[in-house]
This record gives C-alpha cells, sequence and structure tokens, in this order.
C-alpha cells in the first residue's frame, strides 16, 4: 500500500496493487492486539536484524517522523507510549487499514482484492504478471507479499517464490517474536500468570542473550514481549537453550536473602510456602518454593539459611529446559528472507533484474518488537514505491 500510494505521487504512472486476500491490510489490523503499533519513535538500524546495514538507507529515506507525518495527513493521530512505541489515538488498527484504503482510491491507482498472483515472467524490459483474472504487464514491479509469519491472517511464501522465479534466493526462514515452548511442567500450572523479570538464554555456563520486561506463562511454554524478544535468538540458536528467570531483577541477591529473613523473623507463623506473598504473584511464589523443595508443611521460622538460599536463588535464576519456539502461524514475524545483497539498498532494486523492486518482511530483514517490523515496512515501501527515482 506504501509503496503503490508512492508510485502514484507521480501523476503519469498507472498503479495496480494486487491483493490475493478479500480486503486490504488484513494482518495490519491484528497487529499491536488490534491496536497496531504503527512505529516506534526510536527505530534505528540496531533494532534489525538480518540485513540491518542494508535496512539503514530506507529508515533514513523515511524516518518514524515521516511516518507520523504521512499519516497525519491521511487524517490518522496517534499516540507515543512508553518506549517510543507508537499507536492510533482511536486504539483502532482498523483506523490505519481505513486511512490507507480512502488514500488508495486515486484515479491512477487500481486495487484488485481476491486477486492472487501465481507467477510472475520477465516479458521484454518489463514483467507480465498471472493471476486467475488473466496477465497483466507492466514496466516495473514491486514485491510486497510479506513473509509467512502469521499464516492465519495470510502470511504465505508466496513473496518468497515469486522473487525466486525471478532468480533471486533466500536465506533460512524462522519464525520470531513468538511464543517460546519449554518444558511444561511448570508454566503450565502457572498457566495465565503474568510477571515481570529478567530473561537470560544461556547454553550450558554461557548467556547468549538477556532482556527484560513482561513474561507470561502458557499452556506449552512461556509468552510476553520480553520471550518475543528473545525468540528469535531461540528459534535460530539450535539445541541445548535454557531460559533463566530472575524475578527480582530489581533488587540483588543479598537484598532478597534480607527480605526473605525479615519475612522469617517476622512473620514466624507463616506458611514457609507463602513466604513470598507480598512481593510476587502467590501462584508463582508458591510455584518458587516448590521448585526450591520448600513445602508449606513448615512455617517460616523453622527454615534455616541453606533453605532461604535455596528460596533466593530459585527466584533469582529459575530454569526453563527451551523445546524450540511456536511456528509460523502464532509468529509475528518472519526471520529470514530474500537476500538482500541482491537489491540495491538505496532503491530496493533488484541487481538481477532491473525494474524489480522488493520491499517489506519478504527481504532478509526483521525487526524488534515494538513498532520496528512495520516501520520497515513503511521505509522500504516508500522507497521501492519510487521505482527508482
Ligand atoms: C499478530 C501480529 C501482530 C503484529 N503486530 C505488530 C505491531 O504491532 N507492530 C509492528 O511493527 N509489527 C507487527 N507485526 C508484524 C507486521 O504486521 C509485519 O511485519 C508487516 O505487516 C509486514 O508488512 P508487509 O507489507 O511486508 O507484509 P504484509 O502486511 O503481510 O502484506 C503483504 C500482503 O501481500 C499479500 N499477498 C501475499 N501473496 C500474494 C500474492 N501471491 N498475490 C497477491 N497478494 C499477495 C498478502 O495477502 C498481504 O496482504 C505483527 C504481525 C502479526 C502476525
Amino acid at each position: 500500500m506504501m509503496a503503490a500510494l508512492t508510485a502514484a505521487q507521480d501523476g503519469e504512472n498507472r498503479v495496480t496493487l494486487m491483493e490475493r486476500q478479500a480486503r486490504v491490510g488484513r494482518k495490519l489490523l491484528a497487529t499491536g492486539n488490534g491496536r497496531c503499533n504503527l512505529t516506534n519513535t526510536e527505530a534505528g538500524p540496531e533494532h534489525y536484524h538480518g540485513g540491518a546495514d542494508f535496512a539503514e538507507c530506507a529508515l533514513r529515506a523515511f524516518t518514524p517522523e515521516d511516518t507520523l507525518s504521512f499519516f497525519e495527513g491521511l487524517g490518522l493521530l496517534c499516540s507515543r507510549e512508553y518506549g517510543g512505541r507508537v499507536y492510533p489515538r482511536s486504539n483502532q488498527a482498523n483506523s490505519v487499514v481505513d486511512v490507507l484504503r480512502f488514500a488508495l482510491e486515486r484515479p491512477n491507482i487500481r486495487v484488485l482484492t481476491g486477486c492472487a498472483v501465481e507467477s510472475v515472467k520477465r516479458c521484454g524490459m518489463g514483467f507480465a504478471v498471472d493471476c486467475a483474472e488473466g496477465e497483466f504487464r507492466a514496466d516495473k514491479l514491486v514485491v510486497a507479499c510479506g513473509g509467512c509469519a502469521g499464516s492465519k491472517l495470510g502470511g504465505v511464501m508466496d513473496g518468497y517464490e515469486i522473487l525466486a522465479s525471478l532468480g533471486h534466493s533466500r536465506t533460512a526462514l524462522y519464525p520470531a517474536l513468538t511464543q517460546v515452548r519449554t518444558d511444561t511442567a511448570y508454566p503450565r500450572s502457572l498457566k495465565g500468570v503474568r510477571a515481570s523479570c529478567c530473561v537470560s538464554l544461556r547454553r550450558g555456563k554461557k548467556k547468549l542473550e538477556q532482556k527484560t520486561g513482561e513474561l507470561l506463562f502458557t499452556e506449552t511454554g512461556v509468552s510476553g514481549t520480553v520471550i518475543f524478544e528473545l525468540s528469535r535468538a531461540v528459534a535460530c540458536g539450535g539445541e541445548g537453550l535454557e531460559l533463566s528467570l530472575d524475578f527480582m531483577p530489581y533488587m540483588d541477591s543479598e537484598a532478597v536473602l534480607r527480605h526473605l529473613r525479615a519475612r522469617r523473623e517476622n512473620a514466624p507463623e507463616l506458611p514457609a510456602n507463602q513466604i513470598f506473598v507480598g512481593a510476587l504473584h502467590n501462584r508463582l511464589g508458591q510455584m518458587l518454593c516448590k521448585y526450591a523443595g520448600v513445602g508449606g508443611d513448615l512455617t517460616a521460622s523453622q527454615l534455616g539459611e541453606t533453605q532461604l538460599q535455596n528460596l533466593a536463588a530459585a527466584c533469582r535464576d529459575f530454569r526453563l529446559r527451551v523445546t524450540g519456539v511456536s511456528g509460523f502461524e502464532s509468529a509475528q514475524v518472519t526471520a529470514g528472507g530474500i537476500k538482500t545483497g541482491e537489491f540495491v539498498p538505496e532503491t530496493l532494486e533488484s541487481r538481477l533484474a532491473p525494474g524489480l523492486f522488493a520491499c517489506g518482511e519478504v527481504l532478509d530483514v526483521d525487526g524488534d518488537c515494538g513498532g520496528y517490523n512495520l516501520q520497515w515496512a513503511w521505509s522500504s515501501g516508500r522507497l521501492a514505491g519510487r521505482l527508482g527515482k
């Protein structure tokens, strides 16, 4: 949509937008839990993976501020929230889709919905695009088919296949910004419990990555923003991974021990497995006691120093063995994609097929959680839509 609107700014261009689903922007409607986190004011290359350096040109050419001005121009009012995240003031993703849909109603843009591109062939200096409706000819072609994440919302392999048929190649694809599957014994009994914590991804003694934020226990493992942020490293990380959860990252270990000693002192009759009440979610606190081997048959006053140390350790380093990540169906983004080296970063034109452009998630660029992926879609769509000019 962004590429089509940009291309149509030149009144000489006649633009056809072909969309396989019944309406444009279906995935957009589901973004940000239905609120659409449409950009992040901090979006710079350091928040991207895969071809992050490649993405820099597009991100500089069309910044988050440009995104805000662009959408403001379409009538969308936005609000900035924590961590630079930007949402429509209406808190409705359909506001974003609607302003784009109305903007597309221009005499030199034709929108064909329910129109799945089946194949593309080189035809002279241009392209022949085949779909059920017949063959379309174009001098220039922008492939903006997205990735295969969010398959229920229309994430498909089509873009990779179309670009492969024109000579392009891709990296391995992994689901990212998704839930992590772990041994289920503890998560299952904590299902629905949220906790603010610091999570480290480890292999043996080696800490591979660490993030802090909200975690949610699920039937199959863990979810939440902090887990989404680690999921790419988990998906690409191979075997033998563990998560270490620190539920009191704002205290050092000595302070946690002091807190537990104070509880023992001040509430001696408290069942030992309630010692975290007031500090953590009750179910989580009880689970940590179980993990540390402390049962409700004791009172707080009966806890020895070693047991307090075990409780403190459980709370600072609760381990979960990783068994994988959820699949593309529930992932928000695809890590990997069409190799960026095959495109010119300043224009997003193919180095292999002149006149061919690509943008968005189909390329090997994926961003962190927090509006970065849509910013990449806007920035790269803007650049590709200039059609090399
Ligand atoms: C549940 C969910 C929540 C998300 N939340 C956020 C968020 O809050 N903030 C954020 O920044 N990112 C979010 N993302 C990621 C973001 O939505 C995507 O990275 C972004 O939409 C990618 O844009 P795109 O234009 O490349 O692809 P898409 O938005 O997927 O658009 C590609 C379009 O091409 C169409 N298409 C595919 N093949 C063909 C074909 N053969 N012929 C015709 N049309 C075709 C598809 O139907 C689709 O409409 C979320 C993703 C999901 C799944």
